[in-house]
This record gives C-alpha cells, sequence and structure tokens, in this order.
C-alpha cells in the first residue's frame, strides 16, 4: 500500500543545503506494524512527515495506494491527510479549550460529518481507549497517558488507513508508554497499518519490523 523509491530530502538553510534523507526505499503492506528507529537528527520525523503527506519530497516517488502523491492537488492531499492518516505525537497536540470529546469529534467535523453521528462515533472511540468518564474533561484536566489515549481516539476517528505515530510514548513513564503500545498492538490485530518512531527499544519490539535510520539511510531491517 505504501512504497517509497528513491526519496530524497533536502533543506535549504542559507548558503548551504542540507540532505535530510538520501534515496530511501521503503514498502510498508497493508495492516503491518513498523518501527522506526534512529538518532536524533536521522530524518525520522521528516521521514513520517512525507509518509503523511504534511510535506512532499524534493526528489523520488512515493506511491500510496497506486497514486503518485506528488500529482495530487493541494487539496487532496489536505483531504487524504484528514480522512486517510491519523496522526499521534509525542506532544499531544490537543486542542486546549475543547473537551476531550469535542477533540475526538475535530477531524469529523472538517469531513462533513453530522453532528449527532460525530458524537457517538467520539463517544465511542473514547470508551475503545478507556476513557469514557473523562469525555468531557479539558486536556489539562488529563494525564499524559490520558491524553495520548484522547490523542489515539483523534486519530482513528475518520478510520484512516494508516497510523502514524512520532515518539507517541517519549513523554510518558515507562508503565503509561507501555498501556499506549498495548493499544497500538490491539489496533495493529484488529487490522491498522501503523508506523511508530521511538527511540525505546521495548516500544520498537512492539512492531513487527523495525527499520533503522542513520543520517538520513536506512541502515538495516529488523524482523520481529
Ligand atoms: P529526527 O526526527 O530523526 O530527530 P528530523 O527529521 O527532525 O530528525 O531532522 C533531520 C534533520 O533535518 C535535522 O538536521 C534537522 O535540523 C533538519 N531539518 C528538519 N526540518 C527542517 C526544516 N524545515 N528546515 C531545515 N532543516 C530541517
Ligand atoms: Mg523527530
Amino acid at each position: 500500500m505504501i512504497a517509497l523509491r528513491d526519496i530524497t530530502k533536502r533543506y535549504d538553510v542559507g548558503e548551504e543545503t542540507l540532505t535530510v534523507l538520501k534515496e530511501i526505499d521503503l514498502t510498508i503492506e497493508d495492516g503491518e506494524f513498523v518501527s522506526i528507529m534512529g538518532p536524533s537528527g536521522s530524518g525520522k520525523s521528516t521521514l513520517m512527515h512525507i509518509l503523511g503527506c504534511l510535506d512532499l519530497p524534493t526528489s523520488g516517488s512515493y506511491l500510496l495506494d497506486d497514486i503518485e502523491v506528488a500529482e495530487r492537488t493541494k487539496r487532496e492531499l489536505a483531504q487524504l491527510r484528514n480522512q486517510s492518516i491519523g496522526f499521534v505525537f509525542q506532544n499531544f497536540h490537543l486542542l486546549p479549550r475543547m473537551s476531550a470529546l469535542r477533540n475526538v469529534e475535530l477531524p469529523m467535523m472538517y469531513a462533513g460529518v453530522p453532528r449527532a453521528t460525530r458524537r457517538a462515533r467520539a463517544t465511542q472511540l473514547l470508551a475503545q481507549v478507556g476513557l469514557t468518564e473523562r469525555a468531557r474533561h479539558l486536556p489539562t484536566a488529563l494525564s499524559g497517558g490520558q491524553k495520548q489515549r484522547v490523542a489515539i481516539a483523534r486519530a482513528l476517528a475518520n478510520s484512516p488507513r494508516l497510523l502514524l505515530a512520532d515518539e507517541p510514548t517519549g513523554a510518558l513513564d515507562q508503565a503509561t508508554g507501555a498501556d499506549i503500545m498495548e493499544l497500538f498492538r490491539q489496533l495493529h490485530e484488529a487490522g491498522m497499518t501503523i508506523v511508530v518512531i521511538t527511540h525505546d527499544p521495548s516500544v520498537a519490539s512492539c512492531a513487527q519490523r523495525t527499520i533503522s535510520l542513520v543520517d538520513g539511510v536506512i541502515q538495516e531491517e529488523g524482523h520481529a
């Protein structure tokens, strides 16, 4: 479902050009659970931005469901990000003035889902992540692990085909992080395609396959 071929990403920084990703080849099948590891600055987040259609490569091909991402219009890309890809970040990225429930409803609102339908679906998603009791709480009234559960529920709102997580346990203690990984494991079992970026080998070991990125190059691929 995902095929990166010869992907290079460069940034112009003043006079210099920084090559952050170098001729990346990567195929991810439907339903796969992949982790990406590598030192700080090795290009992991840049790769996730490209996978998530938040950014386009400088050169190379990215086929998502047999369609070249670079050939889509801006509008199609925005729709793709909202409806086909779920994002989870280290620092949750919840909207602070909205309740857990409204945060989860937001992607459905952008997709034009009617109010009653999105409320019902958001309620069901919060139940799925074990937060029924916290639906009306603002993010400030939630623990880190609870915030990340809300963020995961939100990422699932439009039933994406791909879930991307950048250091999802990076701001959590070990036990809470393990709970979050258990949630990812359940989603994988239910058929979700998941890519998790992490520094933590115990988090990476939840995946079927680990890719290690060093200085913008895929170094090795290990299978669980
Ligand atoms: P990682 O997530 O592995 O820590 P990143 O993908 O965030 O690495 O960054 C890789 C390199 O690209 C770093 O040297 C970073 O400074 C640089 N970089 C990332 N985004 C930009 C940008 N928008 N402009 C210039 N340089 C960038
Ligand atoms: Mg990063």
